[in-house]
């Protein structure tokens, strides 16, 4: 049969579903593979053109005497192109969707962008004025000025959007400054770097032996063949950027290049500025702020030879650096770092393809380290380095877990208990700042008894249940229903109901009996503006309010040196979401929370409050105990067969007709039970077939929703039964309006 490559040949027009249809030699058969370059003719008049096969068929697309043959293939160095073309393949192969999809999420569009005016804060004092300038407003209390000369002092040019932003400073008092003569906004046409450094600088702190010994091992690791990936499990504050930044040098010095992965919301300023002291103007950041036009500008320095390091959330993985040194995932726990939209990939497990292909290593840092990752470091396949204590000795914070159950007997029916209550009183008086978290999910409907904690759980698969419109109780896995208690199985009390609070409700009681505090809260309602966020976070860390409310966008990444107690109202709100993943999440959530506490000099106080005090997701968090919450995960998710243990496919079908939607997903699940039976491999005996099944939200915009859930130890049996429904899919074409989207081993369930 004769051999068709599906070339593309301008890569960056942006028309990258354009592709032209070559024939493929007879003699190039074995050599040419998704992502090589080819020269192949083009036009009339015998011109030759550069190109890159996406894909490889034996379906011709038109009459197959009039295609051509590729002429050679393109023996110049491998390009970073034919790299990431190679890569958009993998992604397509392992996550589904269309290799368009796939080129879309892997390389930038060029765009012509309309030049940007770039705003840069200069100092007009010099230093000894400035400080001068600095004891003033720190005697005055002015702690926006002070935050913002002190930040001029050490870099006497900033980015405007930076010192907004990242600052959290008010465009009021740039103007105050800007009046007073301390400082000039100037007003650029041109194009600058975002990261905005003008200084040569290599600023390293001496490493401590601890970071010395991870250093050197992934060093070694990093010199090998076939370099593993590194996973750090380090406690906040143990050293970990530093270690980074150490291994970004010796790539560096040997002609390397890097890529740091910040959750973007981690993205601060003061690691931008860390980054840049070691770096100078050789680093770049990438976010979701830029328009398509400045990240095209970003990854065209990374090509040319122009920078060294990109930091940036997921998508700065793709920076076509053509000599990739590291890829480090900072937070690497972080549900972000999985797309949310088609290709649903993984950061992580495309960064290790993109290394094993480049010959870079992976480095992953966390606190918390994902079950994932903990598991495979485990297992042997990662190399693990524990960093346990911080590099600057520092009081952790104390930490209180209150049983509600017990309020709720001593006829306390307030969302504060008293001991959170008493701590706050206390704050407030020494005015200091207070924290109030919401670990709030979008689906959390579970059922749960106010009296003895008691949830109501799916007897098959071990996830909470969910209360529905119609008032029954429904799993999302298994589609498993029941009706409504009116009365507690476990104890027989009456009070057992959904959990209903939000942060505006919880803001109007602690109104009620703090009318004296002023109040910040922060939610998705209050930050739907743009900037909301960041003015919201201004305005706490400029002391403007007591209180701040809100869900976990509250505990991501902000350092407030004033607070010194965190309170969670309700940590069972994510203990019972009903995946598979909410024990992780919610001991994630709350080591996180309690990292808020105490950040200054002061040492912090955490209150937790929960209905399953002896919850080992709560009992491990106050304890800071990662071993121990691991062990007992780990056992959970080998019993029921979930990742990492088992490997799970989620098939989501959608259509805008409800009986097409639920017959198609009958007919898939057929289809894919008859593959099992007729399998005479016994590749497929394990497989799983659980549902199809309502998702979460079964009905969104008139779009109807199914989904069924694969489950199978070894991943490649999962693939291989997303590439069958592609097939079928695109052989009967009758199914075209139902659409079908898979996600391997999801983050955040249906
Ligand atoms: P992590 O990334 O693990 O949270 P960092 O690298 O941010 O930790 O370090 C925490 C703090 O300790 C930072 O203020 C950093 O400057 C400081 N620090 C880290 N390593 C050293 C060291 N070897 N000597 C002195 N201070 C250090
Ligand atoms: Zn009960
Ligand atoms: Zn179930």
């Amino acid at each position: 049969m004769r051999l068709y490559a599906n070339i593309i040949i301008d890569i960056s027009q942006g028309k990258l579903d354009k592709t032209f249809q070559y024939a493929v030699p007879e003699q190039m058969r074995d050599q040419l593979t998704v992502g090589a370059p080819v020269i192949v003719p083009f036009g009339n008049g015998g011109r030759t053109i550069k190109g890159f096969v996406v894909e490889l068929t034996t379906t011709a697309e038109y009459d197959p005497a009039k295609i051509k043959e590729i002429k050679s293939l393109d023996t110049d160095a491998m390009p970073i192109e034919s790299q990431l073309v190679t890569l958009a393949a993998w992604i397509r192969k392992h996550y589904g969707g269309t290799m368009n999809h796939a080129l879309k999420t892997v390389i930038p569009i060029r765009q012509k962008t309309a030049e940007k005016e770039k705003k840069v804060i200069h100092l007009l004092l010099d230093k000894e004025q400035a400080m001068e300038q600095l004891l003033t407003y720190r005697r005055k209390h002015n702690t926006a000025r002070e935050r913002l000369l002190e930040a001029l002092i050490t870099q006497p040019e900033l980015a405007y959007e930076v010192v907004t932003q990242k600052l959290h400073i008010t465009a009021n008092v740039i103007r105050a400054l800007e009046e007073q003569c301390i400082l000039r906004v100037e007003r650029y046409r041109s194009y600058r770097n975002p990261a905005n450094y003008e200084q040569d600088a290599d600023y390293a702190l001496a490493l401590n032996p601890t970071q010395q010994e991870v250093v050197s091992s992934i060093l070694k690791n990093a010199a090998s063949d076939h370099p593993k990936t590194c996973l750090i499990h380090g406690v906040t504050g143990s050293g970990k950027t530093e270690v980074y930044m150490e291994l970004i040098a010796d790539a560096v010095a040997k002609g390397k290049q890097s890529i740091v992965l910040i959750p973007e919301i981690a993205l601060t300023y003061q690691t931008v500025m860390r980054f840049q002291n070691r770096f100078g103007d050789r680093v770049s950041i990438l976010n979701s702020k830029m328009s398509a036009g400045e990240r095209f500008d970003q990854f065209e320095r990374a090509k040319n030879g122009q920078i060294d390091v990109m930091i940036g959330p997921r998508s700065a993985l793709f920076t076509p650096f053509s000599n990739l040194g590291y890829i480090i995932i900072d937070e690497e726990h972080e549900a972000s770092y999985k797309s949310e939209t088609v290709p649903r990939y993984h950061a992580r497990e495309t960064a290790i393809e993109r290394a094993r292909m480049a010959g870079a290593t992976v480095v992953l840092g966390s606190a918390t380290p994902s079950i994932d990752s903990y598991y495979k470091a485990v297992q042997g396949e990662y190399l693990l380095f524990e960093m346990t204590k911080r590099a600057v000795a520092k009081q952790l914070p104390v930490c209180y877990v209150v049983d509600l159950r017990e309020e709720l007997k001593e006829h306390n029916y307030s969302i504060l208990s008293r001991k959170l209550e008493e701590l706050m009183e206390d704050r407030l008086q020494k005015k200091e700042q207070i924290m109030l978290f919401l670990n709030r999910r979008g689906m959390s409907g579970f059922v749960s008894c106010r009296s003895c904690g008691y949830v109501i759980k799916c007897p098959h698969c071990d996830v909470s249940l969910s209360a529905h419109k119609n008032g029954r109780l429904v799993c999302h896995y298994c589609g498993y229903e029941r009706e409504a208690a009116d009365h507690c199985p476990s104890c027989g009390s009456p009070h057992i109901s959904g959990f209903k609070a939000g942060t505006q409700k919880i803001e109007l009681l602690v109104h009620k009996r703090f009318p004296q505090a002023r109040i910040l809260r922060m939610d998705t309602d209050t930050t739907k503006n743009k900037d909301g966020h960041e003015k919201i976070l201004s305005a706490f860390a400029n002391y403007e309010a007591d209180i701040l409310i809100g869900t976990q966008m509250i505990v991501k990444g902000h350092d407030f040196a004033n607070v010194t107690l965190v309170g969670v109202l309700a940590a069972d709100l994510s203990l019972h979401v009903g995946d598979y993943r909410a024990s992780e999440r919610t001991f994630q959530l709350l080591t996180q929370a309690a990292g808020r506490a105490g950040r200054g000099d002061k040492v912090g106080e955490v209150v937790i409050q929960t209905y399953d005090p002896s919850h080992y997701s709560i009992v491990a968090a106050a304890a800071q105990d990662y071993n121990a919450f691991y062990k007992q995960e780990i056992a959970y998710r080998s019993m029921l067969k979930y990742p990492p243990v088992w490997n799970m496919l989620v098939i989501l079908l959608s259509s805008a007709v409800e009986d097409r939607c639920i017959r198609m997903a009958g007919l898939l699940a057929r289809i894919i039970e008859n593959t099992k039976k007729n399998d005479t491999t016994d590749r497929l005996s394990r497989l799983q077939i659980i549902g199809p099944t309502e998702p979460a939200v079964a009905k969104v915009n008139d779009i109807y929703k199914r989904v069924l859930y694969l489950k199978h130890p070894a991943y490649d049996v999962l693939v291989q039964i997303k590439d069958a429904i592609e097939t079928y899919m695109e052989k009967n074409r009758q199914y075209q309006d139902i659409l079908i989207q898979f996600d391997f081993n999801p983050m955040n369930g249906f």
